[in-house]
Formats: C-alpha cells, structure tokens, sequence
C-alpha cells in the first residue's frame, strides 16, 4: 500500500475492515460502544455561526464538510473510509443503490454530444440507462467487444469515457484491465470500471488503472440480502470534484442505518467471500464431471478463460458462477423448480444460495458468448448459480437431485 488516504494503509485489509469507523470513547468517562452508532439526521447544526461559515467554505472546496443531512454524518463517513480503503482510493460518494452510483458516475462526467465506449459485458440495466436517460440527453454509448481493435474501431473524436465491468456480467468474463486502462488513457478517456464483483477486496480497478471504480455494496459488501446501496470511489482531484458536485446535485443519500448495515457487512467481508468462494469451488468440482454441463464459467476454475488474468489480478474469487447445461428450456425450469437450497432469484453476494436462468437475449448481447459457446452449449441453457455459506455437500446433493429431475 503506497497510499494512505484512510490513515489504515500500512496494515492489512482484514486488520483495517475491523478498526475503521469503530465509535470514539467519551472523554470524560473513558468508555464507549464498539460499533460506531447509527448516526441517523436529517441536518446538521452548529455550535455557532463562524463554525456554520467554515463548513461552508470547506464545502466549496469540495471537501466532505457536511452542512445538511443529505450528506451523512459520522457513520456514513466511517463507511466512505472503509471503501476508500477497500478500493485504495481518496474519497467515496455513496449512492442509494448500485445503480445510482454507476448513473452517478457517468453524469458527473459525459455532457450533451459525449460519447461513451461500453463493453459488452457489463451489468444489462447500463443498456436501460441510456435507452431512457442518456440518450434522451445527447449522450452516445456503444456496446462493443471490450478488446482493443473493436474498442480502437468504436472510438470518436467525441469519446470521452470507457466503462468496464471486470470479470464482466453474467458469463464472468476477466477483462485485461491494465492494458485496456493504457489504451484508455492514451486517447484521454475517464475509465469508470464496475467493480461490484470484486467489492474491493479481491480486486481493485484503480490499482489496476482505471480513474472511478462504482460498486453496488448490496451485494458481498451488506452481504446479508437485507440492503440496497452503492458507491463511486476516485483518487482523481479533477473526478473527486465532478463526484462531489453531482451526489449533490443530484440528491443521493443513504440512510444512515444503511451505511450501519453496510459496515457491520464490511466487518465480514473476507470471511464469507472466502466461504463462498471455496463452497463455489467444492460445487465446481462436482459439476464438471456432470454429464449435462458443458462449461463453467468461474474465473477461479483452472479452465475458465480468464483463469491466467484472474490469478494475475485478483487476490481471491467468491461464490458467483454461470454454468452451461443441456437441458432444454422445460427442462431447466424443472431444475430450478426442483431446487431446495437455492432460492429463485436475481442478484448475489448474501449469505445464501440462489438461482436463476440466464436469459437467452441477455446471452446474445454478450460478445463472449459467441466467441466461447460450442454448438453444445448454444443448444443447452446456462444457469446463474451464487453459492453462498451453507455445508456444499447438500447443495451438492441438492443440485443431484434437481438435476435427475429434469428427465
Ligand atoms: C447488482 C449489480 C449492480 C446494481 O446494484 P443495485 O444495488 O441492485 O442497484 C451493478 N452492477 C453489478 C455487476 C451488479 O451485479
């Protein structure tokens, strides 16, 4: 760590998830809780009028100078330093879901006539965001191939953003981030990657070369299925103003009990990202030697594609992987259906185990898929399975069992 934004660089991230934010003791008694309180206001008063001017000013600066409830107090600021440790960057601006900091992130940059290079790959409501908002502002995005002569074929003078997922939505695709970041930046484009995956800490954009890193800490960060929120992360001065102007402008806020949550999430971040990637791992092993799987799709599975460039950039895996099956579509309805364990549902990153169907469309729009799918694999389904903390051996037997179902 050559950074020391957060004041906890120079110790180990497990070390730094448990200290940071933890509640000041009373100065007279000496005493207080563990866990900082939930900080809950809807503005801000001050001890006198000099004091109201100089948050003011401090505000204008574009520092984290709260005036107005909007902003959050002590328990969101906790949670901001802990991402900022997470994603080794200098200031966090948190979001009421993931994509509010990633619709945040692309406003507080592209202005009308811009225009956005999107890979292909990335979570699909960023297509929706600019079928519905973007668009309908002059803004610009293509959805391409997240290689550098389709990216290099893609490229106009208008250019001014490349926005990533890394590994990407659906099929776990790992992106060369360094590499892509280089050729970013020799064409003066903001690299804004989608780092929900990673959570920080597996993987880190900004380390790797990208300029914001956006994140939906609904996912591994809360951990529990029981919270929305999100962030944009920058160490850029120039980036750290454009975030600052527009969470305001904007009107984005999150409850204090929220980033509560978000950091009693944090607390155990590593342990259940490690539970599930190692339950994920034990599920891969007894799903490669199915008869009806075709692929799997796991950065952390010695086969995955991506496998050499996850062991070069990633420091551990989770519990999310996609799996290619035979069955036909009645078929994986009864699998899924006949599933005791994983709930039916979208999103990951909890404590449990969930399922859903990749949508086909969804798979057509991913250039990936063309370039990996065999024949078989075009003829079957591909299932999302996140495996969460339960014993593996009875998702295994439960996946037995609903496997045997479909015929
Ligand atoms: C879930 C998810 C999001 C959006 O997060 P919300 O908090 O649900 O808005 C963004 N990116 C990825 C990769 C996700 O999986």
């Amino acid at each position: 760590m050559a950074r020391d934004a957060t004041g906890h660089a120079d110790e180990r991230i497990d070390t730094s998830l448990q200290h940071i934010g933890q509640a000041p003791l009373d100065p007279v008694t000496g005493a207080g809780p563990v866990a900082l309180p939930s900080i809950r206001t809807s503005t801000v008063r001050f001890a006198s009028m000099d004091k109201l001017d100089q948050a003011q000013a401090a505000k204008q600066r574009g520092e984290r100078a709260p005036t107005y409830g909007r902003v959050g107090l002590e328990t969101h600021a906790a949670l901001e330093t802990l991402l900022c440790r997470l994603e080794d960057g200098e200031r966090a601006f948190l979001a009421p879901s993931g994509m509010a900091a990633i619709s945040m992130a692309l406003m507080a940059y592209l202005s009308q006539g811009d225009h956005a290079l999107v890979a292909d790959c990335v979570y699909g409501p960023v297509r929706y965001f600019h079928q519905t908002i973007l668009s309908r502002m002059g803004i610009a995005m293509d959805f391409v191939r997240p290689d550098l002569a389709s990216l290099q074929a893609a490229l106009r003078p208008e250019t001014r953003v490349l926005y990533l997922e890394s590994p990407g939505s659906l099929l776990m695709e790992m992106l060369d981030l360094p590499t892509l970041s280089r050729w970013a930046h020799d064409h003066g484009l903001v690299v804004i990657v989608d780092n929900t995956w990673g959570s920080g800490y597996i993987y880190q954009p900004l380390t790797l070369g990208a300029d914001i890193s956006v994140l939906a800490a609904t996912k591994y960060i809360g951990g529990h299925s029981d919270l929305m929120l999100g962030a944009a992360v920058t160490r850029d001065p120039v980036l750290i103003a454009k975030l600052h102007e527009t969470h305001y402008a904007l009107g984005n806020t999150v409850s204090a009990d929220d980033a509560w949550l978000a950091l009693r999430g944090a607390r155990t971040l590593g342990l259940r990202m490690r539970g599930c990637a190692d339950n994920a791992l034990t599920v891969c092993q007894w799903l490669a030697v199915q008869p009806q799987v075709s692929h799997i799709f796991f950065p952390a599975w010695a086969q995955d594609a991506g496998h050499a460039l996850w062991q070069r950039d990633a420091r551990g895996s989770n519990g999310l992987l996609a799996v290619a099956v035979d069955f036909n579509n009645a078929q994986v309805r009864r699998v899924i259906d006949a599933l005791h364990l994983f709930g039916i549902g979208y999103s990951w990153g909890g404590y449990e185990s969930l399922v859903t169907q990749v949508e086909p469309a969804a798979l057509a729009s991913h250039g990936y898929w063309a370039q990996t799918a065999s024949a078989r694999m075009q003829a079957g389904t591909v299932l999302r399975l996140h495996i969460g903390l339960e014993d593996p051996a009875d998702l295994i037997d439960d996946l037995r069992q609903a496997f045997a179902a479909a015929t």
